[in-house]
């Protein structure tokens, strides 16, 4: 290793074949994940069954219990099924603060609008409402799944997920013919599909015996048929519209993976395998997967919410005496990654990104100083002796890791969570794994990155920095 300029170095030049089983292991597990779990619901879900196979126990029952927390207990809280917060007790003081690791489950999409169903020329179809940045042209002409709930006035809730089975229909928005294309063509690309084409066609049988609208009383009477839902219910509903289909590999030699929604499922699976596989920290970890980091961290399930810090008094309370002044030591003397993933250098866009600060395919775990644009505006920026404490953990460890911006001076940027759990005086830090197509139906990472990636938080939930 070089000892004054730092040569990133490629991961898969050093490792074993069993490293590489380890790597391809970890990449299948997390391939089924993100293939199974499409919306923040159907993450948390499947987490929080796995986390309670592990032994973390729900928060709300320890309260109700007035039960005393150890060293090595497990606990999560689950936020309405969208925020999870999974946290093993160290041996540590919690006053010591803890080793925090945060990403987010919300991933760009379109949501059904409140009133989405209509019929046009025996045509039934849904409107949408995209969320997040869609790049709208990118979500026509393919095959999309429904995923979600529908609430009912009785109190039920019915899960609904379409379109992931080989034997379900799919749905889809269809695109202009290129025969008739020409004023499209010559729209803007951001002009060319309007976010009020986004409609989804549903259907074309007509129910025998309506008077009009036909085609959606036939598509009303199979929803009822299937689910017990009417069309008022969808008021109440949280319907996700998502590329259907499983994770796949990618590329000849299977180095990547190619996916919907691994911004930022690929962090967030990958802190929440590091949280489950340590047990008996010396430092408190706590892992916090966040719902609306695409919409801006707002709104109750969002990194704004006050849910965590909630639960943070909660987790105070439990392991001993409570009070404000100590809840707030410990959250200014915590360590936290911010994982959010961040732009690949592609040779198909090679002038977006300045070379000397991209990040980089295979390269490894990523970490970004500060994100934010128009000279850092909106970032948190980690300070540079924690940088140097991870630079240390990484090569102590092993961990293939690398620096980056997120592109270009003055082309755009982006934020991340980072800079809301800063507020609390706390060292955070955005570290993730490149990612091709980001934002589209289907994304791209390296294997390789996201293998490192995970190491990287075991390492740092192991060891107590300073
Ligand atoms: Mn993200
Ligand atoms: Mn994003």
């Amino acid at each position: 290793m070089s000892e004054h300029k730092k040569e990133y170095k490629n991961a898969w030049t050093s490792y074993t074949q069993e490293d590489l089983k380890e790597v391809f292991a970890y990449a299948d597990r997390y391939k089924h994940f993100i293939s199974e779990n499409k919306t923040e619901r159907e993450c948390v879900r499947t987490m929080v069954k796995e986390a309670e196979q592990a032994g973390y126990q729900n928060i709300e029952e320890l309260i109700l219990a007035n039960t005393k927390l150890k060293a090595g207990d497990k606990i999560y809280a689950n936020y309405k099924d969208k925020t999870l917060i999974l946290c093993c007790i160290g041996q540590k003081s919690l006053e010591d603060g803890v080793n925090l690791l945060g990403a987010h489950l919300d991933s760009p999409r379109l949501d059904l609008k409140p009133n989405p169903l209509y019929e046009d020329t025996d045509i039934a179809l849904f409107k949408t409402h995209y969320y997040g940045g869609v790049k709208k042209y990118h979500w026509v002409a393919l095959p999309l799944a429904i995923h979600g709930v529908v609430a009912k006035k009785n109190g039920e809730v019915v899960n609904i997920v379409i379109g992931e089975d080989e034997n379900d229909p799919v749905i889809g928005i269809s695109d202009l013919l290129i025969h008739l294309a020409r004023e499209q063509m010559e729209k803007k690309l951001g002009e060319a599909i309007a976010g009020e084409d986004l409609n989804i066609c549903l259907g074309t049988i007509p129910l025998v015996g309506e008077e009009k609208n036909k085609v959606k009383a036939n598509i009303l009477k199979l929803l009822y048929d299937q689910y017990g839902i009417v069309e008022e219910d969808l008021v109440s509903s949280e319907i996700e519209i998502v590329p259907a289909g499983k994770a796949r590999d990618y590329g000849l030699d299977r180095s990547m993976v190619i996916g919907y929604g691994q911004d930022d499922r690929v962090c967030s699976y990958a802190s929440f395998e590091a949280q489950l596989e340590v047990v008996d920290p010396v430092k408190t970890t706590v892992t916090v997967l966040v719902d609306k980091e695409e919409i801006g961290s707002v709104g109750a399930s969002g990194a704004h919410s006050k849910f965590f810090e909630n639960t943070m008094a909660e987790i105070l309370n439990l392991v001993e005496e409570y009070s404000s002044l100590k809840l707030r030591r410990m959250l200014a003397r915590s360590k936290m990654l911010s994982s959010d993933v961040t732009a690949g250098y592609d040779p198909n866009h090679p002038t977006v990104l300045e070379k000397n600060n991209a990040a980089y395919f295979g390269k490894g775990v990523v970490f970004n100083k500060y994100t934010g644009s128009k000279g850092k505006s909106g970032s948190n920026e980690a300070n540079a002796e924690y940088v140097a404490e991870l630079r240390k953990l990484m090569e102590d460890n092993n961990i293939i890791w690398q620096t980056s911006e997120l592109g270009r001076l003055d082309l755009g940027g982006g934020g991340t969570i980072a800079y809301i759990l800063a507020n609390y005086g706390m060292d955070v830090i955005d570290c993730g794994v490149a990612v091709h197509s980001m934002h589209a139906p289907w994304e791209i990472t390296n294997k390789a990155d996201i293998y490192e990636m995970k190491k990287a938080y075991v390492a740092f939930l192991e060891n107590a920095l300073k």
